[in-house]
C-alpha cells in the first residue's frame, strides 16, 4: 500500500510537472468563472478541444451570462454550433440548462452534484468536472481518457467509465485532485499516449509506466 501510494504520487508529479511545460492552453482552462467552464465541458461532450476551441471564445462573448443564453432563441443559438454538430440538441440543452440556473438558482451555477446533474445535458462527468475545476473540489473524474491512461500505467483493466472500481481507483489515486493533473492526462492521451502507436519514447512516464515495461521486454 506504501508503494502504491508512493507510485501514485510519483505519477501525478510526473503528469503535472508535464503539463506545466507541454499542456494545451484552452480558454476554458484559463477561466474560474463556473458558467465559462460549465459551457465549456458542455461543448467538449462528444466533441474535440480542437474543435470546440474555435468557437468557444465567440460563444461566451454572445452568451457570456447565463441570463443571456436563456433569453436566445435555440435557433439563434443553434447556429453558433454548426461546425462543431448536434447543434440543435445542443443548443436546446443550453437554453433548458441557463433557464434552470437563471429560474432556480439565480442565475448562479449550483454547487452540488445532484444539482448540476438536474440540468438538461449535465451528467456524472460533467457535473464532476465543474466541482472540480470550477469550485475546486477533491473529488474523481473519470472519463475514457483517464480509463485509458490509468490502465496502462498502472496495468489495470477497468470495464469503463461506469466501472465504479475506476472512481474508487482515481479516488485514491488524484490525492489533492489539481485540475492540472486531469489536464495533463487528458493532454498525454490527446498527444502521447495515443491509442495506437504512443509515443512512449517521449511521455514523461516511460520510467514508470507498466504498459511501456512489459512493451520494451518484448522487443
Ligand atoms: S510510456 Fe507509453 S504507454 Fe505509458 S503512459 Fe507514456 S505513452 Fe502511454
Amino acid at each position: 500500500m506504501h508503494g502504491d501510494n508512493k507510485k501514485y504520487a510519483l505519477v501525478r508529479e510526473l503528469v503535472i510537472n508535464w503539463y506545466n511545460q507541454k499542456g494545451r492552453n484552452f480558454p476554458w482552462r484559463n477561466t474560474k468563472n463556473p458558467y465559462h467552464i460549465l459551457i465549456g465541458e458542455m461543448l467538449l461532450r462528444r466533441t474535440t478541444a480542437a474543435a470546440v476551441s474555435r468557437i468557444y471564445v465567440d460563444f461566451i462573448n454572445c452568451y457570456g451570462t447565463p441570463e443571456h443564453l436563456a433569453r436566445t432563441r435555440e435557433s439563434s443559438i443553434a447556429r453558433s454550433l454548426v461546425s462543431i454538430g448536434l447543434q440543435s440538441t445542443r443548443a436546446k440543452q443550453l437554453r433548458q440548462a441557463a433557464s434552470i440556473i437563471v429560474n432556480d438558482y439565480d442565475g448562479k451555477i449550483p454547487t452540488s452534484l445532484e444539482a448540476l446533474q438536474s440540468l438538461p445535458g449535465v451528467g456524472y462527468y460533467i457535473a464532476s468536472a465543474v466541482k472540480i475545476f470550477a469550485f475546486g473540489d477533491a473529488i474523481p473524474l473519470v472519463d475514457g481518457n483517464v480509463i485509458h491512461f490509468l490502465s496502462r500505467v498502472f496495468e489495470m483493466e477497468f470495464s469503463g467509465p461506469s466501472d465504479v472500481r475506476a472512481w474508487d481507483f482515481v479516488a485514491k489515486f488524484g490525492g489533492s485532485h489539481d485540475s492540472k493533473l486531469y489536464w495533463g492526462i487528458i493532454d498525454l492521451v490527446a498527444t502521447t499516449c495515443l491509442r495506437q502507436n504512443p509515443k512512449c519514447s517521449v511521455c514523461p512516464l516511460n520510467n514508470v509506466c507498466a504498459w511501456y515495461t512489459k512493451s520494451s521486454l518484448k522487443e
